[in-house]
């Protein structure tokens, strides 16, 4: 950019769907009243003694696997000591010198073609509790219901040279997780929420600048405008001759800004040391292959997959694999019906607008695989028209009734009664006698008008196929 060369860093953290925390028997479910979901554990009791969820290490060991880590054998848990509010012991359980996994990498799209992205290490450690200020009152809340729900950490090495590719990365890696069935991906609701590290460096120079780490972004929108901000803020400083500061930046998305909120803090700050409650995790050959047989198809396989067996352009299989569900249901209704190009496109239009309109997922939709290629059939067997269709579909949509019950009980049909078209193609002919000589006198190609004419005279019901041969019929007798 300009003269300059981004250099882009992401943490990521991940809440994980087990049903109770990391420490204790504590349940995670979302949305209880404040403070109910705890226990002398997760409320830092002295003499309470965490116990390690063994759900935990597996979902960080399919992560890992998926990402092409190494999966330490010997991990340890370690104590960051600061005092904050939410953080009821204290400290938080985090791993340091030696966490879960280690290496490994997530390819992305770019400009240039797949580039990989490093995987620095990924690490398991308990979330905090919520703090809730209220501006009115002269005092803040405390929720600890969400302290000890577990956590992973992903953090990346600095690869990424533009804010598109820190977008496509978290992307992918959002959906890698929501395919291992291991997070929800929420990040307006905090489930995935990614802190962003950035510098800029003179183009070609191999040292790094300083960076700054910029929080709060609950989007992937705002990911990007965050970054963009941050970076035009470095080159600004350094162009004006300045020095861009180590410190940690708040977003704020409303106003479009990031403000400073803290001098970056060095590791040493955090007095860290391994964790005396918890025994070193040991994890064998068996354990990785157990958990290695369960993970599924990844969201790049099955992109991969679906161009292959289906003959599908890039931009669908992007759109059908966006979850496993979405994917789910398009091998289902392929496997119903060979059409694989059509039912895709009426996924991509007709399903996912019915889905955004009702504010649901695909597994939610009245419309089963079944009733979506029954009613394809129809269009196929010549029942109906394409525009009709569209009509049905809406229908069955919000009633959840099959395209054969819609069509039966509207009475509606294409019209395929020769007599009922010959008639109407009859009276546009005489309606149009100069596009009749020109057609007759060699312009063939307007036959496309009479047959526009018909459908339009038939409110778009007749069978176009039969509409077509009978006009040409008329013309040339
Ligand atoms: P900390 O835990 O203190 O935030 P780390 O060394 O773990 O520090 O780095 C955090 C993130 O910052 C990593 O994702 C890393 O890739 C990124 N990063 C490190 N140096 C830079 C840099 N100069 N510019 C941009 N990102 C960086
Ligand atoms: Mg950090
Ligand atoms: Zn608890």
């Amino acid at each position: 950019m300009n003269g300059y060369d981004v250099v882009i860093g992401l943490e990521v953290h991940a809440q994980l769907l087990t049903e109770s925390k990391v420490f204790c028997g504590c349940s995670t479910t979302s949305g209880l009243a404040p403070n109910t979901s705890t226990c002398p554990v997760c409320m830092g009791m002295p003499g309470a003694l965490p116990v390690l969820n063994r759900k935990v290490v597996d979902y960080g060991i399919r992560l890992g696997l998926a990402v092409g880590s190494r999966i330490a054998r010997t991990c340890v848990f370690a104590r960051k000591n600061y005092f904050y509010p939410d953080l009821p012991k204290g400290y938080q359980i985090t791993q340091y010198e030696s966490p879960l996994c280690e290496g490994g990498s997530i390819d992305v799209e770019t400009k240039e073609g797949i580039k990989k992205i490093g995987i620095t290490r990924i690490h398991m450690e308990e979330d905090a509790g919520k703090t809730i200020h209220d501006e009115t009152a002269p005092y803040s809340y405390v929720d600890y219901n969400r302290a000890g729900v577990p956590l992973l950490e992903i953090v990346s090495e600095p690869g990424m040279t533009d804010t598109k590719q820190a977008v496509a990365y978290l992307r992918e890696l959002r959906q890698i997780l929501m395919y291992l069935g291991i997070c929800d991906g929420s990040m307006e609701e905090g489930s995935l929420r990614c802190d962003a590290n950035v510098s800029v460096k003179k183009a070609g120079s191999s040292r790094y600048g300083t960076r700054t780490e910029l929080k709060n972004m609950n989007s992937f929108r705002n990911v990007q405008k965050a970054l963009e901000f941050e970076i035009e803020r470095h080159i600004q400083i350094l162009e004006s001759g300045g020095r861009v500061e180590q410190e940690t930046m708040l977003w704020n998305p409303s106003k479009g800004v990031t403000v400073p909120m803290r001098s970056k803090e060095e590791s040493h700050d955090y007095r860290y040391f391994p964790e005396p409650d918890l025994v070193p995790v040991r994890i064998d050959d068996a354990w990785i292959e157990d958990v290695r047989s369960t993970l599924p198809e990844l969201p790049a396989e099955r992109r991969a997959r679906f161009r292959k067996r289906y003959g599908l352009p890039a931009y669908d299989t992007g759109v059908l694999t966006q979850s496993r569900e979405l994917a789910d249901y398009y091998e289902a209704c392929v496997g119903m019906l060979d059409a694989p190009k059509e039912i895709s496109n009426w996924i991509m239009t007709e399903v996912m607008r019915a889905l955004n309109e009702q504010g649901i997922s695909i597994t939610d939709f009245r419309v089963s695989p079944e009733m979506l290629t029954g009613l394809i059939a129809l269009i196929g067997r010549g029942r109906i028209s394409g525009s009709m269709a569209k009509e049905v579909f809406a229908e069955m949509a919000s009633t959840g009734h099959s395209a054969e019950e819609i069509v039966s009980s509207r009475g509606v049909g294409q019209i395929s009664d020769e007599e009922t078209l010959k008639a109407v193609a009859g009276r546009i002919i005489d309606a149009n006698p100069a596009e009749a000589r020109k057609y007759r006198s060699g312009k063939t190609g307007l036959l496309g008008f009479f047959v526009g004419q018909v459908m339009k005279a038939t409110q778009g019901e007749a069978n176009p196929k039969l509409a077509s041969r009978i006009v040409k019929e008329l013309l040339e007798e």
